[in-house]
């Protein structure tokens, strides 16, 4: 666990806060059009962990094929280093926490035979959807 957020000293912290929403986002919705467009059928975000409450955005159970699509915010990108400048230290922390439990969730679905397919969101939602749809083609390939 981390510990609770320490109080917003900032507008700005709020502010980004407020206008980064975790799930649903612009990003989330306009990858998952442009897959539906392309005919793929698919689950949306589905508990794809049994026991636990990790989420999958995109979820083709068929192919056992589960899509991640990581905000930069929240996901702690490296490379958009969207950290905070207020209380940096503990978003750091948060943000680290977050990338390792993504890390384990991939490792864990790869031990059931699942594959993970996980985007950043500044790779922007075209480039995303293709990304999930050359790798449903190649899963199905495969199985
Ligand atoms: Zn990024």
């Amino acid at each position: 666990m981390v510990e609770p957020l320490p109080t917003p000293s900032s507008a700005f912290a709020s502010e980004r806060m407020r206008a980064t929403p975790s799930r649903d986002t612009r990003f989330e919705l306009a990858v998952r059009r442009l897959v539906h467009a392309a005919g793929l059928r698919y689950r949306i975000d589905r508990v794809v962990l049994p026991g636990t409450r990790r989420r999958a955005d995109l979820v083709f159970p068929r192919d056992r094929l589960a899509v991640f699509l990581d905000g930069c915010y929240w996901h702690g990108c490296p490379t958009c280093e969207l950290t905070p400048k207020t209380n940096a230290e503990w978003w750091k922390r948060k943000f680290t926490r977050n990338r390792e439990r993504d890390v384990d969730t991939d490792t864990r679905l790869t031990e059931i035979d699942w594959e993970v397919v996980r985007i950043w969101e500044h790779v922007g939602p075209a480039a995303a959807a293709q990304i999930v749809i050359d790798a449903v083609t190649v899963r199905r390939r495969a199985l």
